[in-house]
């Protein structure tokens, strides 16, 4: 027989995780730090490739996640609640997917052991955006990608 001990995602809803594991559940893919444009009639929202202006484009993280929400105003900071009616996190993003009770995808950090994997698989941003700080509001309808939703 054998056995084997469930990880805290599987066995913990999101509110009951402690600080560290919530973090963890991050892979850094960086798809929640691109804008989105939001069609007036249908409601439905549209990423873009251009990235908050403090996404590290290499390495897909924030340069001051602790200060984010004092630098950047309209960042959204997750918790249990936001997770679950935030429209803007895409499929792939771990919080959604547990929150809408499906498992850690296989190329999650904390499933294959492996950082880079999001990047070699082609879920990170990593080199697909541009910073907001170069583009014009007026041009943002241009930068619409459907890379995923
Ligand atoms: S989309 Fe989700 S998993 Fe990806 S960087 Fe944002 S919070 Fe982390
Ligand atoms: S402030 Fe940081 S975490 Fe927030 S959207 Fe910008 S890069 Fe992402």
């Amino acid at each position: 027989m054998s056995l084997r001990i469930k990880p805290f995602w599987e066995t913990k809803k999101l509110a009951q995780m402690t600080s560290d594991e919530w973090e963890s559940l991050c892979d850094g893919c960086g798809r929640c730090c691109l804008n989105k444009l939001e069609d007036v009639e249908t409601g439905e929202l549209h990423f873009t490739n251009i990235a908050c202006r403090l996404l590290d484009s290499s390495s897909c993280r924030c340069q001051d996640y602790p200060h984010r929400k004092k630098l950047v105003p309209e960042c959204l900071v997750l918790n249990p609640e936001t997770v679950l009616s935030s429209n803007a996190l895409p499929s792939s993003c771990a919080y959604r997917r547990l929150a809408e009770g499906k498992p850690l995808a296989k190329w999650h950090p904390l499933v294959c052991g492996d950082h880079k994997k999001i990047h070699h698989q082609d879920i990170s941003v990593r080199g697909k955006t541009v910073s907001e700080e170069f583009i014009h509001i007026d041009q943002f309808q241009d930068h619409i990608v459907s890379w995923f939703n």
